[in-house]
């Protein structure tokens, strides 16, 4: 039996020079690593086959009818250069369904096999990034921030070169679409007029029905790209290569390569190998977005009618992007310590806290959990100094109603931890899927305590420290 998915293709009717038709590159021996069944419903998929159906579906040996599959042109700025010809390397999108809550959502295959796009790259994933995705961006999910989503993951059965010879897998990626700030700077490098102008109506009719213009549509993407940089320095997450490629028009949190969230709070943290001087360090976030909204503008300036105009126009809404970021950030963080209502001194508490936490190196998880639950003050080296902070701090929660309630919902208890992710890696490689359905199951829940996954909660001990994530490609 095969899957049912009712494919209902946008993407593939545009312009072929938006995209090149291609088919997966077919797999030796495909074995189901993990199947999203939640997310199948979601998506309105028909009842669900054998295992080794859905490992020939996923994996890309066997095409679902209705499917249109692509690899997507894009360009996009890379650590800060610009690279006119990217595009899907070794995803193939194999189309879009209209989900249950009438939402487009697109049905990628990442990993599937070289594209036009591959260049050096041999256009597959191995399991390692395949599984850190899947159980990344399905907790992003859980903890209510924007994100693609992971509907499966299979084995290849193949063995692909990288340092060393790694099983190989798929990734079925879902998200709202994968057009990027890199998509708009393809056709404008080309200086391609009409082609930006096909994709302004695709993203507005598909993301922004309400936007009517190019400045209406940029002031829609910052908005969602400033509340998802909020949101990601809410639960101390570093996306590590926030490239104009990997910023969605959708304001999806998307590529979960070098990623990472932060075990000791300090705000210059960054993980990924690859990010040399920590451009894409964690307080540089909301910089960067700016920077990236910034190209975005640029692409749409040829689509409004007096440029002059537009430029200065766009440079105010770009130059506002710190602001905008602030005031997202700063209603995160008080809902972090409690606060509802707006007093002028909550910047400074909150700063404060937080820079007493950077001085102890406190695990930015569990310091704002125990805030919560009373228990904060043991994750400070200068407990007077804590003490001194708790004293305003309590001062100020008298003018709030419940807000340990408030806490809870904002200081998740659970986040995929680096040194976890990566033992679940090396337990998949050996076979073993059980940490992964695990960590899974318990990163779904990630406000709850979960007392029998209380080692969940734990940094790591000095020998299990991840002092670097790679971009695993
Ligand atoms: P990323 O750093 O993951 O955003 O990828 C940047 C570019 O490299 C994109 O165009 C990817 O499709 C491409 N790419 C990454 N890994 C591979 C690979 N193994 N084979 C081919 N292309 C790749
Ligand atoms: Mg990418």
């Amino acid at each position: 039996m095969n899957i049912a998915i009712d494919f209902d293709n946008s993407y593939a009717n545009l312009p072929e020079r938006f995209f090149s038709f291609l088919k997966p590159t077919p797999v030796q021996a495909p074995q189901l690593l993990a199947f999203n069944d939640a997310l199948a419903g979601e998506l309105g998929l028909g009842p669900r086959p054998d295992d080794a159906a859905l490992a020939q579906l996923f994996s890309g040996n066997r095409l679902p009818d209705g499917a249109q599959p692509l690899a997507q042109a894009y360009a996009g700025h890379q650590f800060g250069g610009f690279s006119a010809q990217l595009g899907d390397g070794r995803a193939i999108l194999l189309g879009e369904v209209i989900d249950r809550a009438g939402q487009r959502r697109d049905i990628q295959l990442k990993g599937a096999g070289p594209t036009p796009y591959s260049r050096n790259g041999d256009g597959r994933a191995w399991i390692g990034p395949v599984l850190r995705e899947y159980l990344l961006s399905e907790s992003m999910h859980a903890l209510g921030i924007p994100t693609t989503r992971a509907l499966a993951a299979v084995a290849t059965g193949e063995e692909i070169a990288r340092e060393t010879w790694l099983p190989g897998a798929v990734l079925t990626r879902v998200a709202a679409s994968h057009i990027r700030v890199g998509t708009f700077q393809y056709f404008y490098a080309r200086n391609d007029l009409a082609a930006l102008q096909t994709l302004f109506d695709h993203v507005v009719a598909r993301h922004y029905p309400a936007a009517r213009s190019p400045e209406a549509l940029l002031d829609a993407v910052i908005a969602r790209q400033v509340e998802l940089v909020a949101a990601w320095m809410s639960v101390g997450f570093i996306h590590g290569v926030m490239n104009t490629d990997n910023t969605s028009i959708s304001g999806e949190t998307i590529d979960y390569g070098p990623c990472a969230f932060m075990d000791n709070y300090h705000p210059e943290t960054f993980y990924s190998s690859i990010d040399r001087g920590g451009r894409y360090a964690y307080q540089n976030q909301p910089g960067i977005i700016g920077w990236n909204l910034a190209q975005l503008a640029s692409c749409l300036v040829p689509l409004m009618p007096d440029k002059d105009l537009a430029v200065e126009r766009f440079t105010a809404m770009i130059n506002a992007v710190p602001d905008r970021v602030h005031a997202v950030w700063l209603t995160r963080f008080r809902a972090k310590i409690g606060l509802a209502k707006a007093h002028d001194e909550d910047a400074a508490l909150i700063t404060d806290l937080l820079a007493l936490m950077a001085e102890s190196g406190a695990d930015f998880t569990n310091t704002f959990r125990a805030l919560s639950q009373g228990d904060a003050r043991d994750h400070f080296i200068d407990r007077d100094a804590f003490d001194a902070w708790a004293g305003r701090w309590q001062a100020r929660l008298a003018d709030e109603v419940d807000p340990q309630a408030r806490m809870r919902a904002a200081n998740p208890a659970f986040i995929p931890r680096n040194h976890r992710v990566e033992q679940m890696i090396e337990a998949a490689v050996d076979g073993d899927m059980a940490p992964f359905q695990r960590l899974l199951l318990v990163l779904s829940r990630p406000y709850e305590d979960q007392p029998e996954a209380a080692d969940l909660t734990h940094p790591p001990l000095p020998s299990e420290t991840v002092a670097a994530t790679f971009c695993g490609t």
